[in-house]
């Protein structure tokens, strides 16, 4: 060969590992993960109705704010975006392609729902709305961290999310944690009060039954603290039975969850942002009424 190809070969051979080398390297930088990765939006509702939903969450205490300071610790290869929107009249809430979406019609339902007062079993009224609407962005949320990082699933989807929810508030700030699990526990045992037994067709369906979601719920926060929520535990009927099995239960949500999801934590910034305080005071549904009139006359 004469040595001039071997040259010309040899440039081009070369050429061609630095540009793979380079490409790789803009791959890298370009999903690198970091922190405060998660956006959010508030798409100002046409219909009426929804209103003082926008009000209570953006004007008055900017939760969607506040949540993307709670989420700002994992780090994440892309942005993901919260928007709270209408839905066409579903009450729901969906993770898909980037874009976690909280329905005003299912926010209005918890509104509609909420006790006039402190429930007998000492649940605030604020926390039966706060709690499930937590809940269920960090479920969502879950979502997208399993799709964004690929994170391996043992077991069904939808109780993995749950169980990563429940995790993330028994990391918080013990009383806010009891707050947060008694409204969500309230929410579901109203859902299991006004609704008929599950057909057969919603066993079979992805997500456990509502009364499932509470009694988990239930066992994750006793297992994690038997003391701290032994009578949260009792009060929600939780049976004998499953709470000698909860620490257990814990042990290996928090043996997955350490494996999985801390290595995309940044520990100094989860330290500061999980032990903050974050609900909003204890008041009757009355008082928050009057709150939203008020900021609604200025
Ligand atoms: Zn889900």
């Amino acid at each position: 060969m004469n040595i001039n190809v071997k040259i010309l070969k040899y440039s081009f051979a070369l050429a061609v590992s630095v540009s793979v080398l380079i490409a790789a390297l803009v791959m890298t930088v370009f999903n690198e993960e970091k922190t405060n990765q998660v956006s959010v939006s508030y798409v100002r509702p046409e219909n009426p109705e929804y209103l003082h939903i926008y009000t209570l969450l953006y004007e008055k205490n900017h939760s969607l704010k506040k949540l993307q300071e709670l989420l700002s610790p994992f780090r994440l290869p892309w942005t993901l975006v919260i928007v709270l929107n209408e839905c066409d009249g579903e009450a729901d809430a969906m993770y898909h392609d980037g874009t976690i979406t909280i329905c005003y019609e299912y926010v209005n339902e918890l509104w509609n729902a909420m006790p006039a007062n402190t429930t007998k079993a000492g649940i605030e009224p604020i926390d039966t709305v706060v709690g499930p609407f937590m809940d269920t962005i960090l479920h969502e949320f879950a979502h997208a961290l399993f799709d964004y990082l690929d994170i391996p699933v043992l077991g069904r989807e939808e109780d993995a999310a749950d169980q990563f929810s429940a995790y993330l508030y028994l990391q918080l700030d013990p009383a806010e944690a009891r707050r947060l699990i008694m409204g969500t526990v309230y929410t579901y045992m109203v859902e299991v009060e006004n609704t008929a037994p599950p057909s057969l067709e919603e066993f079979a369906g992805e997500h456990s039954t509502s009364e499932q979601r509470r009694f988990n719920l239930l066992c994750m926060a006793y297992g994690s603290n038997p003391e701290h929520f032994k009578d949260v535990a009792i009060r929600g009927e939780l049976p004998k039975y499953r709470m000698d099995i909860c620490e257990e239960e814990y042990e290996l949500i928090e043996l997955a969850y350490n494996t999985l999801i801390t290595p995309h934590i940044d520990p100094e910034l989860a330290e500061k942002v999980f032990n903050k305080k974050w609900l909003p005071k204890k008041t009757s549904r009355m008082l928050i009424k009057q709150d939203l009139n008020h900021l609604k006359r200025h």
